[in-house]
């Protein structure tokens, strides 16, 4: 049988008000264990009706609270559901959380209750991804991105897709078991037309992945020169910004500090490197090599010089590095006379700035954001995919489509292109999460957080 497990569903720490839900067969039976009506009027559970009274840990009361039971199937899970709102606070959760173990309950791991809502069948894997999107979408685009597959839109192309393979699939059928021969160029002709048409639509939806990707998790910019010529400086502008939404992060490597702003619609990472180069030659060997793998990582670099002194070796060292990387460069310190003449060795125009007087930020903002155009962007309504596991299997899929094709111009016997539709069409299915293993669903619902 089936387990009943309980968990936080709203924030921990001081909140209004804290949701906990309970999930499974025992849902009820543990609820009423522990939940007294405030009303006297009530001695069962009006379903889908908030009731107010308290919570009991045998003869001691642990918080004011409303109860609501929701009976299967018409719940999120899918399966008995109750919800105890008590008042926001460590204290009170912890009681309550702590009582329904003593119950019967489970502690419910990351991503179950969305887990059971997919195995009970009340929405498909794409959709449950979708949801941890949403959840942790920071910004419209992202947010809209989500919102497709929350609308099933995505889930909805894939299953389009499989139903022309399955089509093809039964007219094989009909023509490996009544085999005409005077129609074979016919049903070769036929056949690699379909095909090719599902490549192309499966392509297409491959090659939004970029696109897609970097909607979701944003730009990674980096901010590479040597010290002193104001790096630090431009990360401490940029994070004073209203702009700067989201917390500082530290970044994967020690000395390298991030901050995440939107500009020009996109989530934009910045990621300073100051400090990662330093006086000794060991130390700075190291120093290179992060500042290769933070260049590695970067979609745009931001190199910034001394405006007021000629390049010295190490800009150019630095430069070396950069070559086929997309970099803005940047002469900072134009407060002071401009000593670097000549031509740069980049394909843009450097952005002249001041950081110490506020100079040219705007203008590097608006290269920044240009250099990801909102055509790139795509409208609102574009479907994309932004998720790696989706593109994988997509990929998987075209090469198998691609083989069929090749096997369908040697004219092949039917029976054997017929497999490699068949794997493509499993593919595409285990997108869906048909027939999906153990370990791919744990996979996937590890991503999410406790309580969903
Ligand atoms: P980093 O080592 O590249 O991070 O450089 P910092 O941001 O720490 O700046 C090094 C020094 O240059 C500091 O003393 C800053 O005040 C100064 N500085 C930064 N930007 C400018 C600028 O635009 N003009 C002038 N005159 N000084 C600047």
């Amino acid at each position: 049988m089936e387990t009943t497990i309980c968990g936080i569903a709203t924030g921990y720490g001081q909140n209004g008000i804290s949701v906990i839900r309970i999930s499974g067969p025992e849902s009820e039976k543990i609820l009423k264990k522990i939940f007294r009506f405030k009303s006297s009027k009530y001695t069962e559970f009006n379903p889908r009706y908030m009731h107010y009274g308290y919570i009991f840990n045998e003869d001691q009361v642990l918080d004011e609270v409303l109860s609501v039971f929701m009976p299967a199937p018409n719940t999120y899970t899918g399966e008995d559901v109750c919800e105890i709102h008590c008042h926001g606070g460590t204290m009170p959760v912890k009681k309550i959380l702590d009582l329904c173990v003593k119950e019967g309950c489970q502690l419910a791991g990351r991503g179950e209750f969305t887990k059971r809502a997919f195995l009970n069948g009340k929405l498909d894997l794409p959709k449950a991804e979708s949801i941890m999107d949403i959840i942790n979408s920071e910004y419209e685009e992202s947010y809209n991105l989500a919102l497709q597959g929350i609308k099933g839109e995505f889930s909805k192309a894939i299953r389009a897709i499989r139903d022309r393979l399955k089509d093809i699939r039964i007219n094989m059928i009909v023509n490996i078991e009544y085999p005409e021969e005077d129609i074979e160029e016919i049903v070769y002709n036929d056949l690699k037309k379909q095909l090719i048409s599902i490549k192309e639509d499966l392509k297409s939806l491959s090659d939004t992945y970029d696109r897609g990707k970097i909607i979701k998790d944003g730009i990674k910019v980096s901010i590479i020169g040597k010290p002193n010529v104001g790096k630090s400086s431009l990360m401490n502008i940029i994070a004073g910004e209203e702009r700067a939404i989201v917390t500082k992060i530290e970044g994967t490597t020690r000395d390298i500090i991030s901050e995440r702003v939107i500009l020009g619609g996109l989530l934009v990472e910045l990621v300073d490197t100051a400090g990662i180069r330093e006086a000794s030659d060991e130390i700075e060997k190291i120093g290179i090599n992060k500042s290769k793998e933070a260049i590695e990582a970067s979609d745009v670099i931001l190199f910034i010089m001394d405006g007021s002194k000629s390049l010295e070796k190490e800009d150019l060292e630095l430069i070396d590095l950069l070559k086929d990387k997309l970099v803005i460069p940047v002469l900072n310190k134009s407060d002071l006379d401009l000593k670097v003449e000549g031509k740069l060795p980049f394909t843009m125009n450097p952005v002249k700035t001041s950081f110490k007087e506020n100079i040219g930020i705007e203008e590097l903002e608006k290269r920044i954001s240009e250099t990801f155009t909102s055509d790139f962007i795509g409208s609102k309504d574009t479907l994309m995919i932004s998720n790696e596991r989706h593109k994988e299997l997509v990929d998987k899929s075209i090469v198998h489509i691609e083989d069929s094709i090749t096997l369908v111009d040697n004219m092949e016997v039917l029976d054997l292109i017929e497999v490699d539709i068949n794997e493509s069409y499993s593919l595409l299915g285990e997108i869906i999460g048909e027939n999906i293993s153990d370990d791919i669903l744990k996979e996937v619902f590890q991503k999410f957080c406790l309580g969903k």
